[in-house]
């Protein structure tokens, strides 16, 4: 321990604690933005600095470790030198920026205008000179880069080359023309991103958001010859709720189903279906692949990200991915085939809107081969933040709703589903299906496969089933993927199933979730925070397994016939790629 003082009153840090983290354990903030725990420890921007006795300048508290030789030494956080370097420094940042923040996506919820609010710093000139001009790069289906908002705090950088082992962004040139972008000003388009949208996450500014695709949900709603159905993700009902002022990890699936129908769409319904129906899908597709000597492992192919990650960065392992569509994709190739029918509808005619934790599914909906009726399965795919764009500008107050249920069929889940939305939760719920297939009607087959939870980025299991023993891993983040993948290369692991999840921590993390700013981000666990909210809402269902919910019998019955029966394949399944993007 190192006795040390903090604005002149005593306190014993353990040593290699930094500046940042013994004061915010002792009740103080320091401001940060260049900063993210265990991700970008580059102490660039300088608001964090703080003055310290001995000190020949004043010292970045989050890349100052506390040694012993500080023994004694006084930390002054807020003096009038360490206040005015942080205005400078904010004055220097916008001397450099597009202040457009009225029109600006992140406005109310940027980490910039947060700290210029807190230090006083408005949007006078402060600095008159030249500003760069650069051109938005508007060339991805579901982001866009203004640099001109850019603070060059790498956080992005951070996020695609450490957390997902992509690296497809980086800084171009040096000093005052610095610019985050791709390798030669290339269009982001044009490189193999994956579209995870974990730079989106976690950029501070308006430099890096999603495409809004609010103003096509408004057209269609507007349309009277158009049948506009909405499903929602199960991660959503995790997180909408902390833009209306729940704490997070509280579920709002019912006030979401409400709100989403106060919206103005014709049928509401719930990816929860599509959901279960991936698990009726897959399950079969594994014990199939597990007994006839097909390929395995097998690895899930609900996350897009992931998907065009395996397509891009390892084609050798596509034949190991499963022909299912995602949950968005069942749920929406199911709406314009079975229910357009039931219902008399011409699918031409319906608009198919989802609501995603995801930035992926923007691409996803424009994929080949997803499009069973002709039609795309999707048309629309947006945001958790846009529904709650949406929901605002609607005038819908929130907290008032009721709790409603979503329209059936295609609007009931069980438990099984709903955990989708977190890292093993699709290993869990195909484990609980695989295990009544293989053990027979047992209604005491086991629902509760708590190996696979929690947030590691790679877990492993090996469950005794019938006569089988199925080894399965479940990772999440990309960079966790990689070291996997390359483990199975390279004979150093054996296992039968594999889950991936592009977002660490998985839906519930993805790239189109409310924004959390890093202040917070830093210190709490918001993967494990949200994933109480889905496990909650699991355990609280009667129906905890795929195969109980009378809404996919019904569907089965009437319509698809068996899991993998042909009729499946025509409508669930597809085919994947290689890509020849640049890495
Ligand atoms: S990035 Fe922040 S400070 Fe800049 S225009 Fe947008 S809201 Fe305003
Ligand atoms: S969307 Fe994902 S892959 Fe693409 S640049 Fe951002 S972090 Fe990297
Ligand atoms: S795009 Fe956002 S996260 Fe990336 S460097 Fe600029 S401000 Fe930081």
């Amino acid at each position: 321990m190192v006795n040390i003082k903090i604005n002149g009153i005593e306190y014993s840090v353990e040593e290699g604690t930094t500046i940042l983290e013994a004061c915010r354990a002792n009740g103080i903030r320091i401001p940060t933005l260049c900063w993210l725990k265990d991700t970008n420890t580059i102490g660039a921007c300088r608001i964090c600095v703080v003055e310290m006795t001995g000190a020949r300048s004043l010292v970045a508290a989050c890349v100052y470790p506390i040694s012993k030789f500080d023994e004694g030494k006084n930390i002054l956080t807020h003096s009038p030198a360490v206040l005015e370097s942080r205005k400078m420094t904010l004055q220097l940042l916008l001397s450099d920026h597009n202040m457009d923040c009225l029109a600006c996506a992140r406005s109310g919820h940027c980490e910039l205008q947060e700290l210029c609010r807190e230090l006083g710093v408005d949007n006078s000139t402060y600095f008159e000179g030249v500003k760069n001009e650069f051109d938005i790069d508007y060339s991805s289906k579901h982001m866009y880069r203004d640099n001109n908002k850019c603070i060059n705090c790498r956080r992005c950088i951070s996020a695609c080359e450490k957390v997902q082992g992509i690296g497809v962004i980086g800084a171009n040139e040096r000093g005052f023309n610095t610019e985050i972008n791709c390798a030669f000003n290339m269009d982001l388009a044009d490189t193999a991103c994956v579209s995870c949208g974990q730079c989106i996450a976690v950029c501070p500014t308006g430099a890096l958001s999603e495409k809004d695709d609010t103003d096509k949900v408004w057209d269609a709603l507007a349309d009277p010859d158009k049948i506009v159905v909405v499903q929602a993700a199960p991660a959503v009902r995790a997180s909408l709720g902390e833009a209306f002022g729940y704490p997070m990890g509280t579920p709002v699936e019912g006030k979401m189903i409400a709100a989403l129908r106060r919206l103005g769409f014709n049928a509401v319904f719930d990816t929860n279906f599509g959901a279960d129906l991936t698990i009726m899908e897959e399950s079969n597709e594994f014990i199939e692949r597990a007994t006839k000597g097909g390929v395995l492992p097998m690895i899930t192919s609900c996350s897009p990200g992931w998907v065009r990650y395996c397509e891009a960065y390892f084609p050798e392992f596509i034949p190991n991915l499963s022909s299912c569509k995602s949950p968005q994709q069942m749920s929406g190739a199911i709406i314009k085939t079975y229910w357009a029918k039931k219902m008399g509808y011409d699918p031409k005619d319906i608009v198919s809107v989802s609501v995603m934790p995801c930035t992926a599914k923007k691409f996803e909906i424009g994929r080949p081969d997803q499009s069973a009726s002709g039609y795309p399965d999707l048309d629309i795919s947006i945001t958790t933040r846009e529904l709650v764009k949406m929901i605002n500008r609607a005038g819908i107050r929130f907290r008032d709703l009721p709790d409603e249920k979503a329209d059936s069929p295609l609007g009931n889940g069980t438990g099984a589903a709903v955990i989708f939305g977190a890292t093993g939760g699709v290993m869990e719920a195909a484990l609980r299906t695989a295990v009544w297939k293989l053990t027979g009607e047992d209604p005491s087959s086991p629902v509760d496969f708590t190996e696979v939870r929690g947030v590691e980025g790679i877990k492993t299991a090996e469950y005794k089933v019938g006569d089988m023993t199925v080894k399965v891993a479940v990772v999440s983040g990309l960079a966790n993927a990689k070291k996997l993948l390359n483990m199975v290369k390279n004979g150093e692991i054996d296992v039968h199933f594999i889950e991936v999840m592009a977002c660490p921590g998985g839906c519930v993390n993805g790239g189109g979730q409310v924004i959390v700013p890093a202040d917070v981000r830093n210190f709490t666990d918001i993967r494990a925070e949200r994933a109480k909210a889905l496990y909650s809402l699991d355990s609280a269902n009667t129906l905890r397994k795929s195969h109980e919910s009378p809404d996919i019998k019904e569907v089965y019955e009437n319509f698809l016939e068996a899991p993998g029966s042909h009729k499946t394949h025509e409508v669930l399944h597809t085919s994947y790629t290689p890509s020849n993007l640049s890495k």
